[in-house]
């Protein structure tokens, strides 16, 4: 089994220009993360920049009314408001080791944006965002906040000036740039070794959840709840529970629900195809992505999650859009925690577990706060 390789699912299929550079990446993640230098600046920001250890909460209003143990990882409470720091963190440090002086990055709702641009002004590299025209101008703020930090933001203007196409606009600088770019991917997806190398920088998550629920309940928990968008912060939680007997349960964005050919499910309802450089689950031909989360809108599937799919060491379900904004609420009004809509896909799910009455306690990898949604919640809410 080579490297990147994940039962058949993941590898490098890429043109022939990208090659060099990913081996070269692939290279410098082998040699240079593992050593104890890295792990300690890597530890350290974490800790110090980003705010690690985030708390294990048990939500005990949540978990009276349904009648098992409901356990929150609050990634919300990261700095940033959401899990993906970890990796833009672990990813710049390893471009600036490996020479690399410039970070580029794609961005939809303008997330991963951020989160790449606190890492360029922390370490000093030049940082450009590639963000779809029209997504800029729905993000506008997050736009700002990024040039705020020092970042350039490319307002993408082809095709359909959406996510796609700033991917396209990020892949093309990337060839011509290879010698002094790095290309921060946002999830466990692409070609090797990001799947395996963003999963290494998310497991913090699920290392600190371990430890956190032995502490307090000597145990662990029975089931293992995170939403899947690209899949990194449910990857991020599952690993170190790998080889424990505990289920995993992946939640995907259901879209508008049954019949429907809108959703972002491509592990419950997608096929087997290459896509973005990795052979994986994709949503069928005929499918729009659409979920009410934007960070949950992606055609395609880490390849990791693909292979947990077929040999059945995860469930994954699709969560409506209406059942996410249930959650939404509900953990609002319970614990007074406001979810990010990503999230929410989790705790629907995790809800749902408890109603089924089969886990004494389970763990819910909350990925984000949901500040950033309250205009969509505004619009679906008259409260
Ligand atoms: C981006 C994002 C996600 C989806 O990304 P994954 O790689 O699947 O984790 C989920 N939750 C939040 C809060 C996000 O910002």
């Amino acid at each position: 089994m080579s490297e990147g390789d994940f039962d058949g699912y993941g590898g490098r299929h890429v043109p022939e220009p990208l090659r060099e550079p990913l081996e070269q990446l692939a290279t410098a993640y082998d040699e240079v993360a593992t050593t104890d230098e890295f792990q300690t600046e890597f530890r350290d920001l974490l800790a110090e920049f980003a705010g690690r250890p985030t708390p294990l909460y048990r939500a005990s209003n949540l978990s009276d009314r349904y009648g098992a143990d409901i356990y929150l990882k609050r990634e919300d409470l990261l700095h940033g408001g959401a899990h993906k720091l970890n990796n833009c963190l672990g990813q710049a440090l390893l471009a600036k080791r490996a020479g690399r002086d410039r970070l580029i990055a794609e961005t939809g709702a303008g997330q991963h944006g951020t989160a790449t641009a606190m890492v360029g002004a922390l370490l000093g590299l030049d940082t450009e965002i590639y963000m779809g025209k029209k997504d800029a101008e729905r993000q506008a703020m997050n736009v700002f906040r990024m040039r705020l930090m020092g970042a350039e933001v490319n307002e993408v203007t082809r095709g359909n000036e959406g996510l796609a196409d700033a991917v396209d606009a990020a892949l093309e600088d990337f060839a011509r740039n290879v010698e002094n770019t790095h290309y921060l991917v946002g999830s466990v997806v692409g070609p090797d070794p990001f799947p395996r190398m963003v999963r290494d920088f998310q497991s913090v998550i699920g290392e600190e959840a371990r430890e956190q629920f032995r502490e307090r309940t000597g145990g662990l928990p029975d089931a293992a709840v995170a939403c899947v968008g690209g899949g990194s912060n449910a990857i991020g939680l599952f690993h170190a529970f790998r080889d424990d007997p505990v289920d995993f349960y992946g939640a995907e964005g259901g879209g508008k629900g049954a019949g429907s050919t809108k959703h972002a499910a491509p592990l419950s309802k997608g096929k087997d195809d290459v896509i973005h450089g990795m052979k994986t689950r994709v949503i069928d031909d005929d499918v729009e992505v659409h979920s009410v989360s934007a960070g949950l809108d992606y055609p395609g599937v880490g390849p990791e999650h693909a292979m947990f799919r077929a040999i059945g060491r995860c469930e994954y379900t699709g969560v409506t859009d209406e059942e996410a904004l249930a959650a939404f609420r509900e953990l609002s009004e319970t614990e007074g925690i406001v979810p990010a809509l990503e999230s929410s896909h989790a705790v629907a799910r995790a809800i749902r577990l408890a109603e089924d009455g089969e886990h004494d306690a389970i763990l819910v990898n909350l990925s984000g706060r949901g500040d950033k949604d309250m205009e969509t919640a505004a619009s679906k809410f008259d409260l």
